[in-house]
């Protein structure tokens, strides 16, 4: 049985980007016949309201995308989070990280364009001498995760064979921030896991991430779902969609427009219609399949 999940962060109103990322992973769930689940990811206390995780459900109700079960929320699992964490930590598998962005913006020009950066390595043991240096060892450390230096193969649905080098590509990464709270790559790998999510369908921005997650689900003896990559929906200057661009917010397109015109045109948007014309997500199943969506970027000029 198939089990698919959509997983937003309630850190703002949706956007289109974000109701394609629902349409399609539970149109991938239900062709199948499967269940789709909720999961809301709550677990950045300083972003996360609960306002937005009501705005979330009510949208999602109206756009015609029932999930099945209760939500999950991640604020309520720290506990789980916490005995997961503690099996790393008591394997000497990850270390205190005292650097701050700034310090890792200098060492390094941020990889590709996307302003990531690849973790150069320097609190990793032997590192910065904390012991007998209480002034350093008592200063707020995120957790990182120790990577190997070999590489970590899938097969993505929709983009094929994805091979990444954890330590060049990515390094050591951030399991638990330096504010205590949990990093969405730990969180997201044990939920999956414990909610028996079978497919994973999200933009091919967090392709990279798909590495790291099966890394930690490996480490914890943990099942991994499948993973299905989709493109993303870019904005007339070329930029991925984002919540700045205002009037592709769920707030915004449902003062002017119907649900079944939204879902139509994010359908459209990946062409899995010639069309876009209005749809409910029930009237889409038939239409859906992976082959029609594209591997390139989508871009909002399909409209004009
Ligand atoms: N909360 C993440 C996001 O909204 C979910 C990513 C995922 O689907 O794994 O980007």
């Amino acid at each position: 049985m198939t089990v698919g999940r959509f997983a937003p962060s309630p850190t703002g109103r949706m956007h289109l980007g974000n109701v394609l990322g629902a349409v399609l992973s539970w149109l991938s769930a239900k062709s199948r016949g499967g269940r789709w689940l909720l999961r809301i990811e709550d677990i950045d206390p300083a972003r996360s309201r609960r306002e937005y995780a009501q705005l979330l459900m009510d949208d999602l109700h109206w756009l015609g995308l029932t999930w099945d079960g209760e939500p999950v929320w991640q604020s309520r699992r720290s506990d789980i989070y916490e005995d997961y964490f503690q099996q790393l930590k008591g394997r000497e598998l990850t270390y205190p990280c005292f650097c701050t962005r700034t310090d890792l913006l200098a060492t390094q020009a941020p990889h590709e364009s996307d302003g990531r950066v690849v973790y150069p390595g320097t609190c990793r043991p032997p590192g910065p001498a904390i012991s007998g240096t209480p002034a350093i060892a008592e200063r707020p450390a995120a957790t990182r995760l120790i990577v190997p230096d070999s590489d970590v193969a899938f097969t993505d649905g929709h983009y094929g064979l994805q091979c990444v080098n954890l330590a060049h590509q990515v390094g050591d990464f951030i399991i638990r921030r330096k504010d205590g709270a949990w990093a969405y790559q730990l969180a997201v790998v044990i939920d999956d896991a414990l909610m028996g999510i079978t497919e994973v369908v999200r933009g091919r921005d967090l392709l990279l991430s798909t590495p790291q997650q099966l890394y930690i689900a490996q480490l914890l003896k943990l099942r991994s779902p499948c993973y299905i990559h989709f493109p993303l929906l870019l904005n007339d200057a070329g930029q991925r969609l984002s919540k700045r661009d205002g009037s592709l917010d769920m707030a915004s397109m449902r003062q002017r427009m119907t649900a079944r015109e939204i879902v139509g045109m994010a359908a459209y948007l990946v062409h899995l219609t010639p069309e876009p014309l209005p749809m409910t997500p029930q009237e889409l199943l038939p239409l859906f399949c992976w082959e029609k969506v594209p591997c390139h970027d989508c871009t909002l000029k399909q409209l004009q």
